[in-house]
């Protein structure tokens, strides 16, 4: 059995731990310093935008597609093996076009996907008057709808990966930060790492995967390699209503100007998010950033402009979250820490870590398989 230690248990963390606990050869340890879910995870919308993204090739693209593919069976398997329901919302996604300029880029990306056995629809906006009445047509010069997209609601999502990994034998340490890594001494190019420490235990290791959100950064500082990442701020709101919004049989995630419109069931919507760099002083001052209250005022405004009966509405719960963004390169970082034999980094998954993390788990998975970690089955 080869040892794999996974430090951080965020949506990204948790699907690794499942996906390897699936790999015959494997014993999979995951360690968090809280416990799951409590990152820029509890922050996310979930909204998966694969096929409405405008990105149609290369490495961005095969990480889309591959999540995209994987997404309904992932479900579909952590549903029966731990009993636990995670909401999955199927009804697709409508981004609405405002700027007649855009257009010949839309239907572009609709030739693209079609040709990659994928569909859009672009509609005129009487058919976006038509299929949701709650939205404001004036603006709206046309609406794209993408029925293959969705969204996930990341919380439920990682506790079940978490609760099918421990189901298929993976181990997890929580409330526990890691601070530190046992290196081989050796004269070679590439070290091995040996264990991984926490402040009450050492957890021996054949392979680590680095998973931690931002807190990657100082874990490569103390293996001499830091992995540059910085927060980009995020804020949301959930409203109330009380009727839900347009029809109850077409409950799409809606996106107007960046503001996506979730709908969760009930007459409740999450609304967001913001995104707000950092001053460009130090990690620091970045990382204790706070949010500023007119910047989530406007992202409320645009969903009403798009929504007005939103303002009708009752604000339930406001929040934030860090988003880890890399810097220098581009997201998400999913490669082998320079150095050393067996350490690598699945972070810096930036405003995607949802939409992504089942494909980052299968690149993960990859890898070790590739180096001699685990069994092909
Ligand atoms: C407002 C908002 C909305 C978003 N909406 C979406 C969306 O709609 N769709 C989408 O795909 N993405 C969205 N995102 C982005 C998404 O949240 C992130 O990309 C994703 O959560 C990153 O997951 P992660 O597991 O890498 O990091 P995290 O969730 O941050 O998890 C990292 C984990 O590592 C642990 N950790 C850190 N340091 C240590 C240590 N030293 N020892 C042990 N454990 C450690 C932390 O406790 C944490 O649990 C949104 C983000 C925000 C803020």
């Amino acid at each position: 059995m080869k040892r794999i230690v996974i430090v951080g248990c965020g949506v990204v963390g948790a699907a690794i731990a499942y996906e390897l606990s699936l790999c015959p050869g494997l014993h999979v340890t995951a360690i968090d310093q809280a416990t799951p879910a409590q990152g820029s995870t509890a922050a996310a919308l979930g909204v998966a935008m694969a096929v409405i993204s405008h990105k149609v090739k290369g490495r961005n693209w095969r990480l889309r597609e591959r999540s995209l593919r994987r997404y309904p069976t992932l479900v579909a398997e952590l549903e029966t093996l731990t009993g636990q329901t995670v909401q999955l919302n199927t009804q697709g996604i409508l981004s609405l076009c405002f700027d007649a300029e855009d257009l010949p880029r839309w239907r572009s990306l609709q030739q693209i996907r079609q040709r990659q056995g994928y569909s859009l629809e672009l509609w005129e906006p009487e058919q976006v008057r038509d299929r949701c009445p709650h939205l404001n047509p004036e603006e709206v010069v046309a609406g794209i709808f993408s029925p293959q997209d969705f969204q996930i609601n990341p919380t439920a999502l990682t506790e079940a990966l978490v609760a099918g990994a421990q189901i298929q034998g993976a181990e997890f340490y929580f409330n526990q930060p890691v601070v530190g890594f046992e290196v081989e001494a050796s004269t070679g190019e590439n070290r091995p790492c040996t264990a991984v420490r926490t402040a009450t235990q050492t957890v021996e290791a054949d392979a680590i995967v680095l998973s931690a959100g931002l807190g990657t950064l100082p874990l490569t500082q103390t293996l001499g390699q830091p992995t540059l990442l910085g927060p980009v701020l995020g804020q949301a709101l959930r409203i109330h209503l009380d009727s839900p919004l347009g029809t109850p049989d077409f409950q799409p995630v809606v996106n107007g100007h960046d503001i996506h419109l979730v709908p969760l069931g009930g007459g409740d919507y999450w609304v967001g998010a913001t995104v707000e760099f950092p001053p460009e002083t130090s990690l620091e001052a970045a990382l204790a950033m706070s949010p500023e209250a007119e910047r989530l005022e406007e992202v409320r405004a645009g969903a009403i402009a798009y929504c007005p009966a939103l303002a009708e509405g009752t604000i339930t719960q406001r929040w934030f979250g860090l988003r880890p963004r890399p810097q220098g390169q581009a997201a998400p970082v999913i490669q082998p820490v320079a150095g050393y034999s067996n350490v690598w980094l699945a972070t810096g998954h930036y405003r995607n870590g949802v939409l992504l993390a089942p494909a980052t788990a299968l690149a993960v998975k990859d890898s070790l398989l590739e180096c001699g970690f685990g069994d092909r089955r």
